[in-house]
């Protein structure tokens, strides 16, 4: 049993925690200025970081952990650089830093040849013309830090639009610009190394979004050609070992016609991996903490279909919750417009019974939407 320290108190550090609790590990959490504890309330320590806390003095507060991890991309490296000399810090800061930024990422993805959107980064108004230019309207412009579920994203249509941007450029943080990717579906790839280098995925989850954030998951996606399936494994240990990667890796992925393209990368559990806590499988929780601790993968292949629904800003009706085949999971949060505030997971014996149940669910939930 092991003390293991959490940067981030959200829903992740939550649910790891939970899955931890089972196994017997204790928990300490690293909670930024402003940063709201209520999902981990209960579940451990909460240390408040002050910027200027030494490696030392943070390590004693979070009481000497034996490993450190994430839940959230944007944490301080150097602190997890201070922490990796007291205790072993999963995944590494390097994967971390390259993860932060979108332009690292791509570059980094482009050198170990793995397909991405075709893309240029752009520091100022006339890099971001000829970048448009040379890649065509539509063009997908992010910047490249503190974006997440479509924020800090531009989709230029036309020369006005660009011109706008353009025009804004100088009060801008560098950005990349990506061609439009004609994709057929979304996938992710959730994938786990141990210290000890042992390595097992999920299957493929085929995502669907709302206003650009993740409303459902179906696991195993539908229609999965072994050669695409084999791209996505090739994807996994191509950079779990470029890293010597520990813990959950998620790996977000276009799918063309059955060839993938990496839209993006997170050094964490990820929202598309969550269907797995009900589906008699070990949970991507579970096994990011098995990873961590040096302990073997446990099984990821769910003999049934399985299945997530996002609560987006809603609190579930209590009828909706009254059939077997539902599990709801709450993040003790506040409700508010759009904020991700649970999921419910589904289990079923069919793929069609899978996606009745998932649209079902989601015409309750979110009556006034059009179809997506
Ligand atoms: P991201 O924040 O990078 O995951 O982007 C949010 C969503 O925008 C993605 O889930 C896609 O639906 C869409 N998107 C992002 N980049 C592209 C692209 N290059 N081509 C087409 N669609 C994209």
């Amino acid at each position: 049993m092991m003390r293991i320290a959490i940067a981030g108190c959200g829903q992740l550090a939550r649910m790891l925690a939970v899955a931890g609790w089972e196994m017997g590990h204790q928990f300490a959490f690293i909670a930024d200025r402003g940063e709201s504890t209520d999902c981990v309330a209960g579940l451990g320590d909460v240390v408040q970081r002050d910027e200027h806390m030494s490696g030392t003095t943070l390590f004693e507060a979070l009481g000497q952990p034996n490993v450190v991890t994430v839940e959230k991309e944007h944490v301080q490296v150097s602190m997890l650089e201070a922490l990796a000399e007291y205790c072993r810090v999963a995944p590494g800061p390097e994967a971390i830093r390259t993860c932060q930024h979108r332009g690292r990422e791509k570059a980094l993805l482009r050198s170990l040849d793995i397909a991405t959107a075709p893309f240029e980064l752009v520091e100022d108004a006339a890099e971001l013309t000829a970048a448009v230019n040379t890649l065509g309207f539509p063009a997908y412009v992010k910047s490249c830090e503190q974006g997440y579920d479509g924020q800090n994203q531009w989709r230029l249509h036309d020369t006005e639009s660009l011109d706008r941007l353009a025009a804004e450029m100088h009060a801008l943080p560098p950005l990349v610009v990506e061609g439009a990717v004609d994709f057929d579906r979304e996938l992710s790839l959730i994938a786990v190394r141990s210290v000890s280098g042992d390595v097992a995925t999920y299957p493929l989850s085929e995502n669907r979004h709302r206003e650009g954030i993740l409303l459902t998951s179906e696991v195993p996606a539908p229609n999965v050609k072994a050669h695409t399936l084999k791209q996505a494994e090739h994807i996994a240990h191509t950079l779990l070992s470029h890293w010597s990667y520990v813990g959950v890796l998620s790996i977000e992925l276009f799918d063309e016609n059955g060839a993938l393209r990496v839209n993006e990368l997170a050094p964490r559990v990820h929202n598309s991996g969550h269907w797995s806590q009900d589906s008699g499988v070990t949970s991507q929780f579970s096994n990011h903490l098995r990873a961590i601790t040096d302990v073997l993968p446990g099984a990821t292949q769910p003999a049934r279909h399985s299945g997530m629904i996002n609560l987006l800003g809603t609190e579930p009706p209590a009828d909706l919750l009254q059939t077997r085949d539902t599990n709801l999971h709450w993040y003790n949060k506040s409700v508010r417009n759009r904020r991700k505030v649970g999921h419910i997971n589904v289990q079923a014996d069919d793929r069609a019974r899978l996606k009745q149940r998932l649209t079902e669910i989601e015409a309750v939930l979110y009556p006034s939407d059009e179809a997506l």
